[in-house]
């Protein structure tokens, strides 16, 4: 069956459906980057709150600003931006059908873009363009208003072409009518993403006019929030299969795990859809969910993916079923990285490290090892170094994160241990494939790449304790060595 509203009566024989008619449904939110996460996470719990019969004015009209959003914008639109949603647990799976998304502008289209963020029912303008889209200079680590396209819409901030332009348009078009600024909110997955919002939008605006920029400051909000579910890409084969198991033709339906948490701060002047009553967390301060999150979710598949790279191991699942990686994840989880995360409020660490170790193994989500090794020359100082650096700074020893360290620069000498060549996918590779082959016979060469390891390489314990995890590594391979960590005989 086409996947339409026409067609909802008979899709709802495999699959739920919204249990509220389309035409309840009133726009209170646009969101750029309608990508798989926000139609597995955002959408879905304002499709849970329209099902409850509550907030129908907060419906989502979709944006963006990338060419190739159009062909996602047109699939939508073939089947009235309903999205299947096809929740995978062990052994439990489910499809719904949500229909909180009710229109989608057409990316280049800046008049209604700017003229419906300017419609006073929008309070809500939301965010999933990924990590990269904020125009962080990597050196200094925070926004960079001379990027050529920010540049571009300071020169031009009446036809703005980056997503921070046409939310600065908008606002701007608001203030001259006299209507209340709406709320920014990103979902993306960096620390501090309100501020990380705030920087961008009252950037570019300050470019073209700074008493605007000043104005932006002092009234618009952008809350910080923290977001998880595990949601991989959409492939032929999630088409197939929905298609063949619920008998859904969907042009772009969205498969992903059946765990989410959204912990979010209550800045929302304009007021807000009643997300608490589905499960969303508000709290003052999102800042130390967003530490224990970082740390041991994103830290745990840092931990894994080069062990697991390194014993040619492909699916994140296959590397947990293997009892020593699992062992080694567990063990510099429990003993290295959870001792030194601050208290996170109503949350018992090791419940929320077992809840992930249930989540890593789920093997219907199909997760990659070369996923998860990818980029690490941004995701190590993010993910695993900062808990090294806590526990050097408390005279607390490392081991097992000094073990990581070694063996992100095993993988780096580029074979494998049966001797399969490794593909990077990394912007770094090429220096650290260089450092990584100096360092099998002197260490030290990969500490010595000083952007990435910082002041964490000047410690004698830390410098000692990769040494003889890298030795140990190549003198007796991966699987060994892991078991010299399990036995505390590194
Ligand atoms: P996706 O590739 O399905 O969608 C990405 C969306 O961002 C697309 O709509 C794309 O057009 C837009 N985009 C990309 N670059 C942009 C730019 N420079 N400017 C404007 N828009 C841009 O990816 P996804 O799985 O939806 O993930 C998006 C983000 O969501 C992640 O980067 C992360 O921050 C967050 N997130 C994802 C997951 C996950 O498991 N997928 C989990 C938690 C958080």
């Amino acid at each position: 069956t086409k996947l339409s509203l026409i067609n909802l009566e008979q899709v709802k024989n495999t699959a739920g459906v919204p249990s509220y008619p389309r035409s309840a449904l009133k726009a209170g939110i646009v969101h750029f980057g309608v990508g798989n996460f926000h139609r597995a996470h955002q959408a879905v719990y304002l499709d849970e709150l329209f099902n409850a019969g509550r907030d129908h004015d907060w419906a989502i009209i979709g944006a963006g600003v990338l060419p190739s959003d159009e062909a996602m914008r047109a699939k939508l639109e073939s089947q009235d931006f309903l999205t299947t949603v096809v929740e995978q647990d062990i052994n439990r799976t489910a499809a719904h059908v949500t229909g909180s998304m009710i229109g989608y502008l057409r990316p280049g289209d800046v008049a209604a873009t700017v003229a419906q963020l300017a419609d006073p029912a929008i309070r809500i303008v939301s965010l999933t363009i990924t990590e990269g889209g904020y125009f962080i200079d990597p050196a200094s680590g925070v926004f960079d208003p001379a990027h050529p396209a920010i540049a571009a819409d300071g020169a031009d901030p009446d036809n703005p072409k980056t997503v921070f332009g046409l939310i600065a348009a908008g606002l701007k078009a608001r203030r001259g009518k006299g209507i209340a600024p709406f709320t920014v909110m990103s979902c993306d997955n960096i620390p501090g993403n309100g501020e990380v919002t705030h920087a961008a939008v009252s950037g570019v605006a300050r470019l073209s006019d700074p008493a605007f920029a000043d104005w932006i400051d002092a009234n618009v909000a952008f809350p910080n929030g923290m977001v998880d579910r595990i949601t991989p890409a959409t492939g032929p084969r999630e088409i197939f299969t929905l298609a063949e198991e619920y008998g859904i033709d969907d042009q772009w339906p969205v498969f992903c795990e059946e765990f989410k948490q959204w912990v979010l701060e209550d800045r929302f002047p304009q007021g807000r859809p009643a997300l608490e009553t589905v499960g969303v967390q508000f709290v003052e301060d999102v800042a130390p969910y967003e530490h224990m999150k970082i740390r041991i979710l994103n830290g745990g598949h840092a931990a894994i993916a080069y062990p697991a790279a390194l014993l040619d191991i492909h699916f994140v699942h296959e590397a947990m079923e293997d009892a020593d990686i699992r062992a080694f994840l567990a063990k510099l989880e429990r003993e290295e990285i959870i001792p030194v995360i601050p208290p996170v409020p109503g949350t018992d660490l090791d419940a929320y490290f077992r809840l992930i170790e249930t989540r890593f193994l789920n093997p219907k989500i199909g997760d990659t090892i070369p996923r998860l090794a990818q980029d690490g020359s941004n995701r190590q100082p993010k993910f695993i170094l900062p808990s090294t650096a806590d526990r050097l700074r408390r005279g607390e020893d490392v081991v097992g994160l000094a073990l990581v360290s070694a063996l992100w620069c095993r993988y780096f000498a580029g074979i494998s241990e049966s001797g399969r060549p490794i593909a990077f996918n990394d912007a770094s590779a090429d220096r650290l494939h260089a450092a990584a082959a100096r360092a099998k016979d002197d260490p030290a060469a990969f500490l010595a790449l000083g952007d990435i390891f910082g002041a964490v390489a000047a410690s004698e314990l830390f410098r000692r304790r990769f040494e003889k995890a890298l030795k140990t590594l190549w003198e007796h391979g991966t699987r060994a060595t892991l078991r010299l960590y399990l036995d505390n005989r590194l």
